[in-house]
């Protein structure tokens, strides 16, 4: 029960997202609170307000329409949105995030109707922790923030990068039951390097070039030592920085505050639970594998990191298990004689002669796995994918480049040309499709299969660290998760419509290696299933009486 003397009252209340029920009060409550005749005299119930919001949403003709109607509702009554959101997740995923959110971010300044989050710029430097202080919560736990430098596929949108923090931090909700009112959206607003968006007139960031090095650095550690103090129990999830950013901020903080980065660690952990699902199909170990990329930028040597670090923990050494890891990148065969290589790819530069074509190194390694993230369409061949299935009985073909039209190759040309032997994952979703009277439902690496569990995980137990053996964790929970029904239609992730179930499980587990490892924050309890079911957010109205 609430103490109705701090609750908001009349048109307040009315128009206070977190307390609204806007025609579900009750007949008490619009009494109590200054409501009548602010409302019409119908009270609706919780069913028939959902049935509103489909009808409204389906009146709308394009996909932005519908981004525009939903970010609405989420200012008028929260819990509806939410309502509406976990009701049909696979229905409302797409629109309040990828792939609509790309189509929102770039038009930000246009379609604004009200702001939400917290735009952190430069020119507040030195008063960050005044600018925090100005947001109306004092209890925060979760931050999603970007500094708009590399926004999906679609690059530099300066501040109009905050539409992935808000839609992303509504899945953490809606796909795993963080509690919205804990959540903060953040937009390190550094300026742009964007032309065009400098010459908008509806851009509402700073009209500036991007601010780099040194006084990058120290605003990023200004904001970042501010969140500490304004929120002790915060974590930090960092989002769509430029890759020599999103590497060097990670390398920087994670052993310093509870962060962690989804793009880098989140990628590798939904593309291991891929693999891990698919070994149940071959019936294979992870240590016998040879896996060959094709791209060797961040979700490449971020896959290849948490694979072989997944191997190292069966027992095989991690030396040998970088060995089972190999790449190609635009300039060919990454191996230990080039001099063109980054940090970050080194581990994996192996010895062998150079080998220009990725035909040519499937032919050469004779990979069981070959894994895309190149952002070439159509660079996994007929040839490539007849060679992968003479040299394996089930290959593992993984395209997942973004968005559709990046795709490496389609569902339909992996089951044509392997005969239907491929185990086929994509970035972006495929329809299922059938092959020779049987069929087959492509599975979409989607990350929402993980970071919405880590973020449960880590607000439940107060997580001190993010370590990458939680994400190993994380995807061995999803690929547990697939069942024998989903594998024998080549499904090896489980389906996104029971993604709030999914998700409660693998923050179970997770919560456990916390609590194992002596991370969390709080006592460990009994039934650690129940305590990350009762932290869970209902979207359901509170009685006010
Ligand atoms: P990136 O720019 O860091 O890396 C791209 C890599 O591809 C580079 O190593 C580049 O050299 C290589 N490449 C480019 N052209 C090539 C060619 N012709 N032949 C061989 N290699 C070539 O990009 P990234 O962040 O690593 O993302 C790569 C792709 O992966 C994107 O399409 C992204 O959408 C996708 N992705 C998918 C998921 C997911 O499915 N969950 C997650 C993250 C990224």
């Amino acid at each position: 029960m609430q103490d109705r003397h701090k609750l908001p009252y009349g048109a307040d209340l009315l128009h206070h997202p977190r307390w609204n029920k806007s025609t579900a009060f009750t007949e008490a409550e619009r009494e109590a609170f200054g409501l009548i005749g602010l409302l019409p005299e119908g009270i609706d119930t919780e069913e028939l307000q959902l049935q509103r919001v489909h009808l409204q949403l389906n009146q709308k003709t394009t996909d932005l329409e519908k981004y525009i109607f939903l970010s609405s509702l989420q200012d008028n009554d929260e819990t509806l949105f939410y309502k509406a959101l976990m009701s049909a997740p696979a229905q409302f995923m797409p629109l309040v995030y990828t792939p609509t959110v790309g189509e929102a971010c770039p038009k930000f300044g246009m379609i604004l109707r009200r702001p939400k989050g917290l735009y952190v710029s430069f020119k507040r430097r030195g008063r960050v922790r005044d600018v925090l202080k100005n947001w109306p919560v004092k209890d925060v736990r979760f931050i999603v923030v970007t500094d708009g430098e590399r926004i999906l596929g679609l690059g530099d949108l300066g501040a109009n990068g905050m539409g992935i923090p808000i839609g992303k931090l509504a899945l953490y909700t809606a796909c795993a039951g963080v509690p919205p009112q804990l959540t903060l959206p953040v937009t390190l607003d550094v300026g742009t390097n964007n032309e065009s968006l400098l010459r908008d007139p509806f851009y509402l960031g700073l009209r500036q070039q991007r601010v780099r090095g040194a006084a990058y650095d120290d605003f990023v550690d200004e904001f970042v030592a501010a969140v500490q103090d304004a929120y002790s129990d915060c974590c930090i999830q960092f989002e769509d920085f430029a890759n020599a950013q999103a590497v060097a901020l990670l390398a920087r903080y994670r052993d310093r505050i509870c962060c962690f980065n989804d793009d880098i660690q989140g990628t590798a952990a939904v593309a291991l639970a891929g693999i891990l699902a698919a070994l149940r199909i071959v019936q294979g170990k992870l240590h016998d594998q040879t896996f060959l990329f094709l791209g060797a930028g961040s979700a490449g040597i971020g896959i290849a990191n948490l694979l072989s670090q997944s191997m190292a923990r069966e027992g095989l050494p991690i030396e040998d298990a970088r060995r089972r890891c190999w790449l190609v990148n635009s300039k060919g065969l990454v191996h230990s004689q080039r001099d063109d290589l980054t940090d970050s790819q080194r581990p994996f530069a192996h010895d062998h002669t150079p080998v220009k074509s990725f035909l040519a190194a499937v032919e050469a390694l004779r990979p069981s796995a070959i894994i895309g993230v190149s952002t070439v369409p159509k660079a996994f061949g007929k040839d490539v994918i007849e060679t992968m299935a003479r040299i394996n009985h089930r290959p593992i073909i993984f395209a997942l480049s973004n968005p559709t039209s990046c795709s490496e190759c389609t569902a339909a040309e992996a089951y044509q040309w392997s005969q239907g032997r491929a185990i086929f994952a994509s970035g972006s979703p495929f329809a299922p499709l059938q092959f020779e009277g049987k069929t087959f439902v492509p599975g979409q690496g989607n990350n929402v299969y993980v970071f919405p569990a880590m973020g449960m995980a880590i607000y439940a137990t107060q997580a001190r660290r993010v370590t990458d053996e939680m994400f190993i964790e994380a995807a061995r929970s999803v690929a547990d998760q697939v069942t024998q029904e989903n594998l024998d239609v080549g499904l090896i992730y489980p389906p996104q419509s029971s993604i709030l179930a999914t998700s409660l499980r693998v923050a179970e587990n997770v919560a456990r290696m916390i609590f194992d490892r002596g991370l969390a924050g709080v006592d460990r309890p009994a039934d650690i299933a129940a305590f990350i079911q009762a932290k869970a957010y209902r979207p359901e109205y509170r009685p006010l009486l």
